[in-house]
């Protein structure tokens, strides 16, 4: 633990609304803790791990409520530091006062108000979770799927840090081998041992892969999918859009854009999180509203996931709409997978012969008036998602990701100096620091106040 001494702090532990229960929890260093109860329950003493039915009462001696307190002692808490928890009624006006009169008697040790995430900031603080755990914490309780809770309760149990930390170990292994070479250079290079590091590189980033893979997933369940809808007016985006609505569940509907037809609706289709952005469109125009609208949506295409592109099918013939196509690819450098919707094949009795002219991407055939093709679609929609039923998936999140890019990019420079006719070892080297600085940031060994700040924050207080 610290020098320097921490304050302890109390927040309501449980949910916002009134409930049977209410937890206010106190944590703090153990002295502090012990004092408190001391003024708070005089005369009792005050037993580690032991449920006792108490009377909460204020400073002045009135009784409050009756509730269960249990006393953990440092380390063995959430926190690692001392705790206190005051299991009471839940209304929301008993537990903001007992906090109220809770802070009196503990004014003078310091007691004050918890910031929010505080305190697991302790907890990782203190060591008993890392950064990644934390994390989870957060997301298994915004969880809005059961896949996405179980994957962030397998975060919570460090499945994810135990892949990097051991990901980590062995680019430690093989920088330490390669330091040693570096070390005693009058001992000639051994060649095996330069082929076994390439091969013992090679397969970190195999691993590397399979964990990005993993954690690609997570982050897809943590922040969804952005799926935008692009295509003409009255084509049927906004009719596809609701009936995929109305068989799905809808956690935010119909977020009214600033511009005409454009949307928000996210969905969550087999436990899978989707963000549907329905834009207005890409058209070559000259009225200056529509040029708004549409500098708009080649920025919500920029930052789709997938692009649904929706056209009318009895518009196949006209090849003119290919430029869409056109202007899609311009505006996304990258390859994003496009999934063309020909829509309103209730209107056309005989099935068009040889539609699949779009070079890139799948076609399916939709009505959003009898629902043909929408399973198509959404299964189509789950497979971009890249889900299997099989693969363990992490929480995680944009950073993590962006750590293992970046873990990913020194290793490719690594292998590079190894496989160059005269391997630069002491590169290598150095790649292989970078990669474990990179690793050591998501589990949270290499921190930064700045981005504990960051992650802290997002929390909700009493957690
Ligand atoms: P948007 O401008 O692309 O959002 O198109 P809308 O969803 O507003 O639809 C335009 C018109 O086409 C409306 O009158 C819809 O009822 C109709 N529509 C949309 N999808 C279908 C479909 O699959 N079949 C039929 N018959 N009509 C449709
Ligand atoms: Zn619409």
């Amino acid at each position: 633990m610290s020098l320097v001494k921490t304050s302890p702090i109390i927040a309501i532990a449980t949910g916002n609304g009134n409930a049977g229960v209410g937890i206010v929890r106190i944590s703090g260093e153990e002295e502090d803790v012990k004092a408190l109860f001391q003024k708070m329950f005089p005369g009792k003493e005050i037993k580690p791990r032991y449920a006792e039915l108490l009377p909460i009462r204020d400073t002045q001696g009135q009784i409050l409520d009756t509730g269960i307190v249990i006393y953990f002692r440092a380390p063995f808490s959430y926190t690692g530091e001392s705790v206190l928890e005051l299991q009471v009624h839940g209304g929301r006006v008993l537990l903001n006062w007992i906090v109220q009169e809770v802070l009196i008697f503990g004014k003078e040790f310091g007691l004050r108000q918890a910031l929010p995430g505080e305190f697991t900031e302790r907890a990782f603080l203190n060591g008993k979770i890392d950064l990644v755990q934390a994390e989870a914490v957060a997301d298994l309780i915004e969880a809005n799927s059961r896949n996405a809770a179980k994957a962030a309760s397998r975060s919570l149990t460090g499945e994810f840090s135990n892949k990097v930390n051991a990901l980590n170990d062995a680019l430690i292994n093989l920088r330490v081998e390669v330091e040693a070479i570096l070390d005693f250079p009058e001992e000639e290079i051994d060649f095996l041992s330069e082929y076994q590091s390439q091969e013992k590189l090679e397969d970190i980033q195999n691993r590397l892969e399979s964990v990005l893979d993993s954690a690609r997933q997570g982050e897809i369940l943590r922040d969804g999918l952005r799926v935008a809808l692009v295509g003409e007016t009255n084509v049927g985006k906004s009719s596809l859009l609701n009936y995929l609505a109305g068989e799905e569940i809808a956690i935010v509907s119909d977020i009214a854009g600033t511009t005409r037809d454009k949307i928000q609706t996210d969905l969550i289709i087999s436990g899978v999180p989707f963000h549907f952005v329905d834009t207005a469109g890409i058209r070559e125009t000259e009225d200056r509203i529509e040029q708004i609208g549409i500098e708009r949506t080649k920025q919500e295409i920029s930052k789709a996931d997938v692009i649904l592109e929706i056209r009318d099918i009895r518009d196949q013939q006209n090849k003119n709409k290919d430029s869409m196509q056109t202007a899609l690819k311009m505006i996304k450098g990258k390859d994003v997978p496009i999934i063309t919707v020909l829509n309103k094949v209730d209107l056309i009795s005989t099935p068009l012969p040889n539609t699949k002219d779009v070079s890139r991407g799948t076609i399916i055939e939709t009505s959003a008036v009898t629902g043909k093709g929408m399973q198509e679609l959404k299964s189509e929609l789950l497979k971009l998602a890249g889900f299997s039923e099989n693969q363990s998936i992490y929480m995680a999140r944009e950073r993590h990701i962006h750590n293992l890019l970046n873990v990913k990019e020194s290793l490719k420079r690594a292998a590079s100096y190894l496989n160059s006719t005269s391997p630069q070892l002491e590169l290598f080297a150095e790649e292989l620091r970078g990669a474990s600085d990179e690793l050591g940031e998501i589990t949270g060994k290499i921190s930064s106040d700045d981005l504990l700040g960051k992650i802290f924050s997002g929390f909700c207080i009493g957690k």
